[in-house]
Protein backbone atom coordinates (compact mmCIF):
# COMPACT_ATOMS: atom_id res chain seq x y z
CA UNK A 1 0.00 0.00 0.00
CA UNK A 2 1.48 3.69 -0.84
CA UNK A 3 2.21 5.43 2.25
CA UNK A 4 0.97 9.19 2.68
CA UNK A 5 4.31 10.24 2.85
CA UNK A 6 3.99 9.11 -1.34
CA UNK A 7 1.61 12.44 -1.30
CA UNK A 8 3.45 14.90 0.68
CA UNK A 9 4.74 17.86 -1.00
CA UNK A 10 7.72 19.72 0.29
CA UNK A 11 6.29 22.17 2.82
CA UNK A 12 7.37 25.95 2.69
CA UNK A 13 6.63 27.22 6.10
CA UNK A 14 6.61 30.34 7.93
CA UNK A 15 9.24 31.02 10.16
CA UNK A 16 7.65 33.69 12.27
CA UNK A 17 9.85 35.25 14.86
CA UNK A 18 8.69 33.31 17.76
CA UNK A 19 9.42 30.20 15.99
CA UNK A 20 12.78 29.22 16.23
CA UNK A 21 13.07 26.23 14.11
CA UNK A 22 13.36 25.85 10.61
CA UNK A 23 10.28 23.95 9.13
CA UNK A 24 10.37 21.34 6.52
CA UNK A 25 9.24 17.52 6.59
CA UNK A 26 12.30 15.53 5.30
CA UNK A 27 10.99 12.89 1.99
CA UNK A 28 12.13 9.88 0.95
CA UNK A 29 15.29 10.30 -1.48
CA UNK A 30 16.85 7.64 -3.38
CA UNK A 31 19.13 7.68 -6.30
CA UNK A 32 16.69 7.78 -8.61
CA UNK A 33 15.38 10.76 -7.18
CA UNK A 34 19.33 12.29 -7.21
CA UNK A 35 19.80 11.82 -10.66
CA UNK A 36 16.86 13.39 -11.74
CA UNK A 37 17.98 16.37 -9.50
CA UNK A 38 21.39 16.25 -10.60
CA UNK A 39 20.27 16.34 -14.47
CA UNK A 40 17.73 19.50 -13.43
CA UNK A 41 20.87 21.46 -11.93
CA UNK A 42 23.29 21.14 -14.98
CA UNK A 43 20.16 22.26 -17.15
CA UNK A 44 20.39 25.55 -15.69
CA UNK A 45 17.35 27.18 -17.40
CA UNK A 46 17.04 29.91 -14.41
CA UNK A 47 16.13 33.08 -16.36
CA UNK A 48 18.78 35.75 -15.16
CA UNK A 49 16.04 38.47 -15.25
CA UNK A 50 13.55 36.86 -12.77
CA UNK A 51 13.42 38.69 -9.95
CA UNK A 52 10.95 39.80 -7.40
CA UNK A 53 7.17 38.66 -6.48
CA UNK A 54 8.58 35.14 -6.82
CA UNK A 55 7.14 31.99 -7.56
CA UNK A 56 7.36 28.36 -9.71
CA UNK A 57 4.85 29.24 -12.19
CA UNK A 58 5.71 28.51 -16.13
CA UNK A 59 7.58 25.47 -15.47
CA UNK A 60 5.68 22.79 -18.40
CA UNK A 61 5.90 19.74 -15.67
CA UNK A 62 3.21 18.49 -13.60
CA UNK A 63 5.21 18.52 -10.56
CA UNK A 64 5.49 22.14 -10.75
CA UNK A 65 2.98 24.40 -8.91
CA UNK A 66 0.17 25.86 -11.75
CA UNK A 67 -2.44 28.77 -11.27
CA UNK A 68 -5.66 27.83 -9.75
CA UNK A 69 -8.00 27.61 -11.93
CA UNK A 70 -10.90 29.64 -13.13
CA UNK A 71 -14.77 28.65 -12.34
CA UNK A 72 -16.44 28.29 -15.75
CA UNK A 73 -19.42 29.84 -14.66
CA UNK A 74 -18.45 32.81 -12.86
CA UNK A 75 -14.97 33.60 -13.88
CA UNK A 76 -13.94 33.79 -10.10
CA UNK A 77 -10.64 31.86 -8.96
CA UNK A 78 -12.42 29.60 -6.53
CA UNK A 79 -10.25 28.21 -3.90
CA UNK A 80 -12.62 25.69 -2.57
CA UNK A 81 -11.11 23.71 1.10
CA UNK A 82 -12.06 21.27 3.37
CA UNK A 83 -10.83 20.47 7.03
CA UNK A 84 -8.94 17.10 7.44
CA UNK A 85 -11.43 16.03 10.10
CA UNK A 86 -14.27 17.28 12.80
CA UNK A 87 -10.91 17.19 15.06
CA UNK A 88 -9.50 20.15 12.70
CA UNK A 89 -12.68 22.07 12.05
CA UNK A 90 -13.05 21.56 15.63
CA UNK A 91 -9.68 23.10 16.62
CA UNK A 92 -8.86 25.48 13.71
CA UNK A 93 -12.42 26.87 12.85
CA UNK A 94 -14.03 28.52 16.04
CA UNK A 95 -10.96 31.24 16.13
CA UNK A 96 -12.04 32.05 12.78
CA UNK A 97 -8.17 31.79 12.10
CA UNK A 98 -8.23 31.18 8.31
CA UNK A 99 -11.01 33.61 7.79
CA UNK A 100 -8.34 36.11 9.85
CA UNK A 101 -6.17 35.40 7.13
CA UNK A 102 -8.28 35.66 4.45
CA UNK A 103 -9.66 39.16 5.75
CA UNK A 104 -6.24 39.90 5.85
CA UNK A 105 -5.82 39.57 2.30
CA UNK A 106 -8.46 41.08 1.20
CA UNK A 107 -8.35 43.61 2.86
CA UNK A 108 -4.72 44.41 1.25
CA UNK A 109 -6.00 44.02 -1.73
CA UNK A 110 -8.91 46.18 -1.49
CA UNK A 111 -11.81 43.97 -0.82
CA UNK A 112 -13.27 40.61 -2.17
CA UNK A 113 -12.81 40.01 -6.00
CA UNK A 114 -14.54 42.43 -8.18
CA UNK A 115 -13.87 45.02 -10.84
CA UNK A 116 -12.75 47.56 -8.69
CA UNK A 117 -10.62 45.32 -6.48
CA UNK A 118 -8.92 43.78 -10.02
CA UNK A 119 -8.96 40.29 -8.27
CA UNK A 120 -10.90 37.05 -8.76
CA UNK A 121 -9.66 35.09 -5.42
CA UNK A 122 -12.88 34.28 -3.34
CA UNK A 123 -12.17 30.95 -0.54
CA UNK A 124 -14.86 28.77 0.06
CA UNK A 125 -15.30 25.81 2.14
CA UNK A 126 -16.71 22.46 1.01
CA UNK A 127 -20.54 22.15 2.39
CA UNK A 128 -23.68 19.66 1.54
CA UNK A 129 -26.84 21.36 2.33
CA UNK A 130 -25.37 23.69 4.90
CA UNK A 131 -22.52 21.36 6.22
CA UNK A 132 -19.30 21.21 6.00
CA UNK A 133 -18.10 18.03 4.36
CA UNK A 134 -14.67 16.93 5.57
CA UNK A 135 -11.77 15.78 3.36
CA UNK A 136 -11.14 12.88 5.24
CA UNK A 137 -13.29 9.46 5.68
CA UNK A 138 -12.30 6.80 8.39
CA UNK A 139 -9.44 4.06 7.29
CA UNK A 140 -6.36 5.64 5.77
CA UNK A 141 -4.71 8.94 4.41
CA UNK A 142 -5.98 7.22 1.28
CA UNK A 143 -9.44 7.37 2.24
CA UNK A 144 -10.90 10.90 0.72
CA UNK A 145 -14.02 12.04 0.77
CA UNK A 146 -15.84 10.97 -2.78
CA UNK A 147 -17.64 13.75 -2.24
CA UNK A 148 -15.36 16.58 -2.43
CA UNK A 149 -13.37 16.54 -5.73
CA UNK A 150 -9.46 16.20 -5.52
CA UNK A 151 -8.46 19.16 -6.15
CA UNK A 152 -9.33 20.33 -2.74
CA UNK A 153 -6.88 22.42 -0.14
CA UNK A 154 -6.57 20.52 2.71
CA UNK A 155 -6.71 22.31 6.31
CA UNK A 156 -5.52 20.11 9.14
CA UNK A 157 -4.88 20.97 12.74
CA UNK A 158 -1.46 19.46 13.68
CA UNK A 159 0.03 19.21 17.51
CA UNK A 160 3.94 19.87 16.42
CA UNK A 161 4.76 21.90 19.46
CA UNK A 162 7.37 23.83 17.39
CA UNK A 163 5.06 24.58 14.51
CA UNK A 164 2.92 27.37 13.51
CA UNK A 165 2.08 26.60 10.21
CA UNK A 166 2.94 24.99 6.93
CA UNK A 167 1.58 24.74 3.07
CA UNK A 168 2.09 23.64 -0.08
CA UNK A 169 2.87 25.72 -2.89
CA UNK A 170 0.07 26.99 -5.20
CA UNK A 171 -2.16 24.36 -7.74
CA UNK A 172 -1.90 20.78 -8.86
CA UNK A 173 -4.40 18.54 -10.64
CA UNK A 174 -2.18 15.53 -11.39
CA UNK A 175 -2.67 13.36 -14.38
CA UNK A 176 -3.94 10.85 -12.94
CA UNK A 177 -5.33 13.31 -10.43
CA UNK A 178 -4.93 12.46 -6.89
CA UNK A 179 -5.78 14.16 -3.43
CA UNK A 180 -3.94 15.48 -0.69
CA UNK A 181 -1.87 17.11 -3.09
CA UNK A 182 -2.41 20.32 -1.44
CA UNK A 183 -2.36 20.96 2.17
CA UNK A 184 -2.16 23.34 5.31
CA UNK A 185 -1.17 22.34 8.20
CA UNK A 186 -1.93 24.39 10.90
CA UNK A 187 -0.21 23.89 14.48
CA UNK A 188 -1.16 25.08 17.65
CA UNK A 189 1.15 28.52 17.38
CA UNK A 190 -0.35 29.85 14.12
CA UNK A 191 -1.96 33.26 14.23
CA UNK A 192 -3.51 34.93 11.57
CA UNK A 193 -0.59 36.89 10.44
CA UNK A 194 1.46 33.25 9.76
CA UNK A 195 -1.70 31.77 7.81
CA UNK A 196 -1.37 35.28 5.58
CA UNK A 197 2.44 34.05 4.84
CA UNK A 198 0.89 30.14 4.13
CA UNK A 199 -2.07 31.86 1.60
CA UNK A 200 0.89 32.97 -0.19
CA UNK A 201 2.03 29.81 -0.60
CA UNK A 202 -1.56 28.69 -1.82
CA UNK A 203 -1.19 31.30 -3.99
CA UNK A 204 1.90 29.87 -5.47
CA UNK A 205 4.07 32.24 -3.77
CA UNK A 206 7.72 31.00 -2.73
CA UNK A 207 9.72 33.40 -0.61
CA UNK A 208 10.90 36.86 -1.33
CA UNK A 209 14.65 36.28 0.03
CA UNK A 210 15.12 33.28 -2.18
CA UNK A 211 15.18 35.24 -5.41
CA UNK A 212 18.47 35.09 -7.08
CA UNK A 213 19.84 38.81 -6.42
CA UNK A 214 19.00 38.64 -2.61
CA UNK A 215 22.56 38.83 -1.73
CA UNK A 216 22.50 42.76 -2.67
CA UNK A 217 19.86 43.48 0.05
CA UNK A 218 20.38 40.88 2.83
CA UNK A 219 23.08 39.18 4.32
CA UNK A 220 22.32 35.23 4.92
CA UNK A 221 24.73 33.04 6.05
CA UNK A 222 23.68 29.48 5.42
CA UNK A 223 25.88 28.46 8.78
CA UNK A 224 23.72 30.20 11.08
CA UNK A 225 20.56 28.19 9.71
CA UNK A 226 19.29 25.92 12.63
CA UNK A 227 19.40 22.11 10.64
CA UNK A 228 23.17 23.23 8.98
CA UNK A 229 25.31 21.65 11.78
CA UNK A 230 23.45 18.05 11.08
CA UNK A 231 23.74 18.84 7.29
CA UNK A 232 27.19 19.89 7.15
CA UNK A 233 28.22 16.59 9.30
CA UNK A 234 27.29 14.74 6.12
CA UNK A 235 28.52 16.70 3.69
CA UNK A 236 31.58 17.44 4.88
CA UNK A 237 32.48 14.12 4.97
CA UNK A 238 31.96 13.21 1.50
CA UNK A 239 34.12 15.74 0.51
CA UNK A 240 31.67 18.79 -0.03
CA UNK A 241 32.13 22.61 0.64
CA UNK A 242 30.09 24.78 2.42
CA UNK A 243 28.77 26.65 -0.28
CA UNK A 244 28.32 23.48 -2.18
CA UNK A 245 26.07 22.64 0.40
CA UNK A 246 24.06 26.04 0.65
CA UNK A 247 23.46 27.17 -2.90
CA UNK A 248 23.73 23.48 -4.95
CA UNK A 249 19.37 22.32 -4.21
CA UNK A 250 20.82 19.05 -5.24
CA UNK A 251 23.32 18.50 -2.38
CA UNK A 252 21.58 20.59 -0.04
CA UNK A 253 18.39 18.36 -0.33
CA UNK A 254 20.78 14.98 -0.46
CA UNK A 255 22.14 16.12 3.20
CA UNK A 256 19.16 17.58 4.23
CA UNK A 257 19.56 20.93 4.83
CA UNK A 258 16.00 22.72 4.02
CA UNK A 259 16.66 24.32 0.35
CA UNK A 260 13.01 25.03 0.44
CA UNK A 261 13.18 27.93 2.73
CA UNK A 262 16.73 29.58 1.81
CA UNK A 263 18.23 28.21 -0.81
CA UNK A 264 18.93 31.17 -3.47
CA UNK A 265 16.87 30.60 -6.93
CA UNK A 266 15.28 27.66 -6.59
CA UNK A 267 12.08 25.98 -5.31
CA UNK A 268 10.54 22.67 -4.73
CA UNK A 269 7.11 21.53 -5.97
CA UNK A 270 5.61 18.11 -5.80
CA UNK A 271 6.57 14.95 -5.03
CA UNK A 272 5.72 12.66 -7.49
CA UNK A 273 4.05 8.94 -7.06
CA UNK A 274 7.29 7.55 -6.18
CA UNK A 275 7.63 10.45 -3.11
CA UNK A 276 10.76 12.19 -5.10
CA UNK A 277 10.74 15.67 -4.94
CA UNK A 278 11.05 18.11 -7.77
CA UNK A 279 13.06 21.03 -7.65
CA UNK A 280 12.31 24.00 -9.93
CA UNK A 281 13.88 27.17 -10.82
CA UNK A 282 11.81 30.51 -9.10
CA UNK A 283 10.55 33.33 -11.73
CA UNK A 284 8.92 36.58 -10.96
CA UNK A 285 7.47 39.53 -12.35
CA UNK A 286 8.90 42.41 -10.36
CA UNK A 287 12.71 43.96 -10.51
CA UNK A 288 11.84 45.35 -7.14
CA UNK A 289 13.19 43.44 -4.29
CA UNK A 290 10.65 43.44 -1.45
CA UNK A 291 11.49 43.49 2.04
CA UNK A 292 7.81 44.12 3.14
CA UNK A 293 6.63 41.31 1.44
CA UNK A 294 4.13 39.01 3.52
CA UNK A 295 6.97 36.25 2.24
CA UNK A 296 9.86 37.40 3.20
CA UNK A 297 11.80 35.93 6.59
CA UNK A 298 12.20 38.67 9.34
CA UNK A 299 14.84 38.51 11.51
CA UNK A 300 15.05 35.58 13.84
CA UNK A 301 14.30 36.77 17.35
CA UNK A 302 16.91 34.63 19.42
CA UNK A 303 19.65 35.99 17.36
CA UNK A 304 18.67 39.72 17.52
CA UNK A 305 21.24 40.43 20.60
CA UNK A 306 23.98 39.60 18.02
CA UNK A 307 23.38 39.92 14.48
CA UNK A 308 26.52 38.35 13.56
CA UNK A 309 24.76 34.81 14.50
CA UNK A 310 21.49 35.34 12.45
CA UNK A 311 20.92 33.39 9.49
CA UNK A 312 19.15 36.50 8.03
CA UNK A 313 19.85 39.68 8.33
CA UNK A 314 19.39 43.60 5.94
CA UNK A 315 22.52 45.54 4.75
CA UNK A 316 21.58 49.25 6.24
CA UNK A 317 22.61 49.97 2.44
CA UNK A 318 22.20 47.56 -0.55
CA UNK A 319 25.03 49.74 -2.50
CA UNK A 320 27.35 50.18 0.53
CA UNK A 321 27.62 46.64 2.05
CA UNK A 322 29.89 48.26 4.90
CA UNK A 323 27.60 49.83 6.42
CA UNK A 324 26.16 47.18 8.53
CA UNK A 325 23.37 45.08 8.71
CA UNK A 326 20.32 45.27 10.80
CA UNK A 327 17.13 43.19 11.76
CA UNK A 328 14.47 42.53 9.10
CA UNK A 329 11.05 42.84 10.89
CA UNK A 330 8.50 40.35 10.52
CA UNK A 331 5.86 40.93 7.86
CA UNK A 332 2.23 39.83 8.68
CA UNK A 333 0.55 42.02 6.08
CA UNK A 334 1.11 41.43 2.44
CA UNK A 335 2.49 44.47 0.86
CA UNK A 336 1.77 46.48 -2.03
CA UNK A 337 3.73 44.74 -4.25
CA UNK A 338 2.09 41.14 -2.98
CA UNK A 339 -1.35 42.40 -3.58
CA UNK A 340 -0.02 43.40 -6.93
CA UNK A 341 1.39 39.88 -7.87
CA UNK A 342 -1.88 38.36 -6.83
CA UNK A 343 -3.84 41.54 -8.79
CA UNK A 344 -2.01 40.63 -12.13
CA UNK A 345 -1.94 36.86 -11.61
CA UNK A 346 -5.38 36.25 -10.49
CA UNK A 347 -6.95 39.58 -12.29
CA UNK A 348 -10.65 40.03 -12.40
CA UNK A 349 -12.97 38.51 -14.88
CA UNK A 350 -16.41 38.26 -15.70
CA UNK A 351 -19.39 40.32 -14.55
CA UNK A 352 -19.51 43.02 -12.28
ZN1 LIG B 1 7.06 30.04 3.75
Amino acid sequence: MRSFVTFLLLWLSALANAIELGCGIPFPMDNGTLSELEALANNSNMDPGSLGSASMFGHNDQYAPKLWPRDPATGRVVINYCYYDHISRGMIAPSQLIEAAIELWMRALGGPASQATRHGIVFKERQYNGYPLYCYEHGSWENWNHLIPLDTLVIRHVTNAQLAARATVGYYNMNPPHAWKMQMQIGLRAEPTVVVHELGHVFGMVHEHQRVDRDTYVKYQCERVPQFANAWALASQAGYTVRQLCEDPVIGLRYGFPVWDWTSGYATGASDNQGQPRVFPIFSDSAQYDLYSVMHYGTLVSCANDLSTCPLVKYRDPNNHAAGVEVIAHNGYPSPLDAQWVKETYSYYGQA
